[in-house]
């Protein structure tokens, strides 16, 4: 969590959600990823989310597929009072397979509660960020309007044509490129400010 950021387009970076698992090609070199592995002693905000496997050469970072919504990060953006941009999971897909309904529905109430910022998500799960937005809904305690706040910035991010091309099928959502996955190259839309506070 940071109330500062190096991400030139954003304020500051709110990670109400922790962990992920690889979707695309373009997860291929997650910074969230490694920082998360790197952070993954007991007591560590990684720790159970990630970790390191194998040794020397084959020494790599993996997500463990466990996700969950942090419950003392939730409430963060109340107690900002200065407007500000903010990067929604900087370290996350507020979009994963493995959060509920309601998990996500907490996150936008959250934001519906603070109209004074602007909040920037990005996914790379568009199909499900669809569903949720404007399709039938299950939730039903949640209000619809709730899905659609004018302060929250909706988009997908890309990391290649075939990925546009997929997720240009949700017209009207924004799109955003990813770097290309190169090996040496770890910064991507999903990742913090190597300043960010985790
Ligand atoms: S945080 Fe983003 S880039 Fe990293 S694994 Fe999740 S969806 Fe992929």
């Amino acid at each position: 969590m940071a109330d500062r950021t190096g991400i030139e387009w954003t304020d500051a970076t709110w990670n109400p959600v922790r962990g992920c698992s690889r979707v695309s090609e373009g997860c291929r070199n997650c910074y969230a990823e490694i920082m998360a592995a790197r952070f993954s002693q007991p007591g560590q905000w990684g720790h159970g989310f990630a970790e390191i496997v194998g040794r020397g050469d084959s020494r790599d970072h993996r997500w463990t597929g466990k996700v969950a919504l942090v419950e003392s990060n939730l409430d963060l953006p109340l107690r900002w009072r200065t407007p500000r941009r903010i990067f929604v999971n900087s370290t996350s897909d507020l979009f994963h397979e493995a959060l509920e309904d309601d998990d996500i529905g907490r996150v936008f109430s959250v934001m519906a509660s603070c109209p004074q910022h602007t909040f920037q998500v990005l996914t790379k799960r568009a199909d499900r960020m669809a569903r949720l937005i404007d399709g039938p809904k299950n939730h039903q305690a949640w209000h619809p309007r709730l899905w659609h706040l004018p302060n929250v910035w909706l988009g997908v991010s890309v990391e290649d044509q075939p990925s546009a091309d997929a997720r240009r099928r949700h017209q009207g959502l924004a799109q955003a490129p990813a770097p290309h996955p190169d090996r040496g190259r770890r910064r991507h839309r999903h990742e913090p400010a190597p300043d960010a506070e985790l």
